[in-house]
């Protein structure tokens, strides 16, 4: 059977993967080498040189490929690796849309980095199309979209995107980090290019940090392959065991991530302690009808804000957490817990994160895989 003829659950076990060569080990061997050995100058077996290539990265890539439903995946060092590999695709003066409300580590390398070099980035709330269709113009030549939004939980439609970027030199490249092709496949929704931080959802475990790109043409996989090798940003063997590793499990996870985020997101919302809870599986989401649509659950992040919450008391709040982890991160097995504002979108100018809605008492939830009785217990005695 070929594996893209499979259905999602055994693809994340078997898909783009065959037993090794060598001696049929059923996990792809970790390769820790530079180089292989020539018969003479240029006869290899496919691989040279662990930049250019490694044979447990082209398990990952071609796993990755496999659950995103593309036909090209490559893996770097990181998320942010992966997301400079894209931008390079760019030349000076070339124009990039963005989602407003974005992982930090991402508008800080558009704005640090890139901004320097002479690309110019448009950051909208893309809740409506309108936003995004005003800024077009004939020197947009990327669109980038993250949905759920970090840590607002605002759904961006990735059709509706896509259909602005029809018939126009304009690639469409989709974050899908948060939701993962279990819950959305960006690709089949008319994207370009799908991007994940590896290190969060896919990996799994909090055990590495890895990026990757999965995109469905040929060409446009050349492009980024040779960014890739030149730029060199690649993930190492041992990183790419881990992450494929996660993957074969991702399913299950995620399952469950999506159950305790329900969960969850029903006791806080049912709290008289709390404000307001980010959750897209509620039905008064303003995004809801677009979540239920792209996505086949809503996955096991949220947002919220404490009652009359203050900078203060959400750190205090996050301090009394005794099962949910004070960290960075997320989409690991276990419970993490953020505060925005001090954390993941410090890097954000204060005035950019209040027009996307990150309050100095927003708490960022990522819900792991505990049992489910222990988190709400652990949420209760932190919020009373
Ligand atoms: C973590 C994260 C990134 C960056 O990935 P790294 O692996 O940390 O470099 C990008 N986008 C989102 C949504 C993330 O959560």
């Amino acid at each position: 059977m070929a594996s893209k003829d499979l259905k999602f659950n055994t693809k994340t076990i078997h898909g783009g993967q065959k037993p090794d060569a060598g001696y049929g080990a059923v996990m792809p061997p970790i390769y820790q080498t530079s180089t292989y050995a020539q018969t003479t100058p240029g006869g290899h077996k496919g691989y040279e040189y662990s930049r250019s290539a490694n044979p447990t990265r082209t398990a990952l890539e071609n796993s990755l490929a496999s659950i995103e439903g593309g036909t090209h995946g490559m893996a770097f060092g990181s998320g942010l690796a992966a997301i400079d590999a894209v931008i390079k695709l760019l030349q000076p003066g070339d124009e990039v849309i963005s989602t407003n409300d974005l992982y930090g580590g991402s508008y800080r390398i558009f704005k640090r980095i890139f901004e320097k070099f002479g690309i110019v980035f448009h950051f909208v709330g893309m809740q409506g199309v309108n936003a995004v269709q005003e800024k077009i113009n004939s020197k947009t030549k990327l669109i980038w979209v993250e949905t759920p939004t970090n840590p607002m939980m605002n759904i961006i439609d990735i059709k509706a995107i896509a259909s602005l970027t029809i018939d126009k030199d304009i690639l469409l490249a989709v974050d899908n980090t948060f939701a993962t092709p279990y819950l959305q496949k960006p690709l089949e929704l008319g994207a370009d290019i799908v991007m994940h931080s590896a290190t969060k959802y896919l990996g799994g475990h909090s055990d590495t940090v890895v990026g990757a790109l999965v995109v469905k043409d040929q060409e446009l996989a050349d492009r980024l392959y040779f960014i890739q090798n030149a730029s060199g940003a690649v993930c190492g063997p041992m990183d790419s065991f881990l992450v494929l590793r996660g993957v074969k499990t991702l399913h299950v996870r995620m399952q469950r991530h999506c159950e305790n985020g329900k969960a969850i997101a029903k006791f806080l919302y049912n709290n008289a302690k709390i404000e307001k809870v980010y959750w897209p599986g509620f039905e008064h989401h303003p995004n809801h009808k677009i979540a239920k649509e792209q996505m086949n659950d809503f996955g096991g992040m949220i947002s919220f804000v404490p009652k009359g919450g203050s900078y203060e008391e959400a750190i205090k709040i996050v301090e009394r957490l005794r099962v949910f982890t004070l960290a960075e991160s997320l989409g690991g097995v276990e419970s993490l817990v953020g505060h925005p504002a001090s954390m993941t979108h410090a890097s954000i100018p204060k005035e950019e994160r209040l027009k996307s809605g990150i309050v100095d008492a927003l708490i960022r939830l990522s819900v792991g895989i505990e049992d489910v009785d222990d988190l709400i217990a652990d949420l209760d005695q932190a919020i009373a």
